[in-house]
């Protein structure tokens, strides 16, 4: 091991890496100033009810950064680094804020007043002590059917603090709000916690679904995916449908609820 350390601590002289720490540090700059001028902007992506194509039941708000030299900056680009540098707390509560707002205005939508939004939710944010008051702080600026906004939380975040994630999930859903586990079954977790957390939506990973057609593992793993869901009670949503013949299979498989470019790409609210 001390190798490897030794190893690790001369790194710091590859002149790649310490271009990559630059980078880096330019990245978390640019990305400090894109969000206090507002260069940020969420985008929706429809999600629909089984044999239902023209009928969205709600929209998942993604990230977009839109930067005037760079361009688009996809949010797996920089959701990491938001995290590592706390920047995604301030970030975390304008995305939410922006979600309730966009709620609220649908209120008066006669298509879109049934929509609900999930939001994705960092463990970042999920693990500070005031994420529940802060919800609720919002939902108050914004009066707003809280059972129409939905939280996106993935594995990891719940394995870590069980008790007091437990406590969390249990105080937002008195709140009124739903809750859905993220890219589910890719996490490194077990599935004891789906016996214990009052959660709504289980979210098949797009990776299972990319090979759907041609790989039999995946069609095990969705396959036992669905029934574990349905026999918890949960609605089970499959993310990155792409072609029919994906969405055809899914049916079969007993999938209700589909999100993915054959849908609808993300796209701003107005153009929704
Ligand atoms: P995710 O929550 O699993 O979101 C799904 C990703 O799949 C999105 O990528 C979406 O644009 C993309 N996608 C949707 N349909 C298709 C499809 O049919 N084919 C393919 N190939 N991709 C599809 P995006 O927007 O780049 O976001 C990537 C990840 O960044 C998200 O994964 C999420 O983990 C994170 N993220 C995005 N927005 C936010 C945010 O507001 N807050 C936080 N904390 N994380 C966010
Ligand atoms: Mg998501
Ligand atoms: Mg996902
Ligand atoms: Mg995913």
């Amino acid at each position: 091991n001390a190798k490897t350390s030794g190893r690790n601590t001369f790194r710091f002289f590859d002149p790649l890496l310490q271009k990559m720490m630059e980078d880096r540090a330019c990245m978390l700059d640019r990305l400090r100033k894109a969000i206090e001028n507002n260069f940020m902007a969420l985008h929706y992506q429809n999600q629909i009810l089984v044999n239902r194509h023209q009928h969205v039941v709600g929209v998942e708000a993604l990230l977009r950064w839109n930067d005037p030299e760079h361009g688009m900056i996809s949010p797996g680009e920089f959701i990491p680094l938001a995290e590592e540098s706390g920047l995604i707390i301030p970030l975390g509560e304008w995305i939410m804020r922006e979600a309730v707002k966009q709620l609220k205005i649908w209120e008066d939508d006669p298509v879109k007043k049934d929509w609900r939004i999930s939001v994705n939710v960092s463990y970042k944010q999920f693990e500070k002590d005031d994420f529940v008051s802060l919800m609720e702080s919002i939902l108050q600026e914004y009066p707003t059917a809280a059972n129409r906004l939905r939280l996106e939380l993935t594995e990891s975040l719940l394995i870590k603090n069980t008790e007091e994630a437990l406590h969390k999930i249990r105080q937002l859903k008195v709140l009124g709000i739903s809750l859905s586990i993220d890219d589910f079954g890719t996490g490194y977790s077990s599935l004891s916690y789906l016996k214990q957390l009052p959660i709504d939506e289980l979210k098949i990973d797009q990776s299972f679904i990319r090979e759907l057609t041609t790989n039999r593992n995946d069609v095990i793993i969705v396959e036992t995916i669905i029934s574990i869901g349905q026999k918890f009670g949960f609605e089970v949503i499959a993310e990155g449908v792409e072609t029919e013949e994906q969405y055809q299979k899914l049916v079969l498989m007993g999938c209700e609820y589909f999100q993915g470019y054959l849908f609808g790409k993300p796209i701003l609210p107005s153009l929704l």
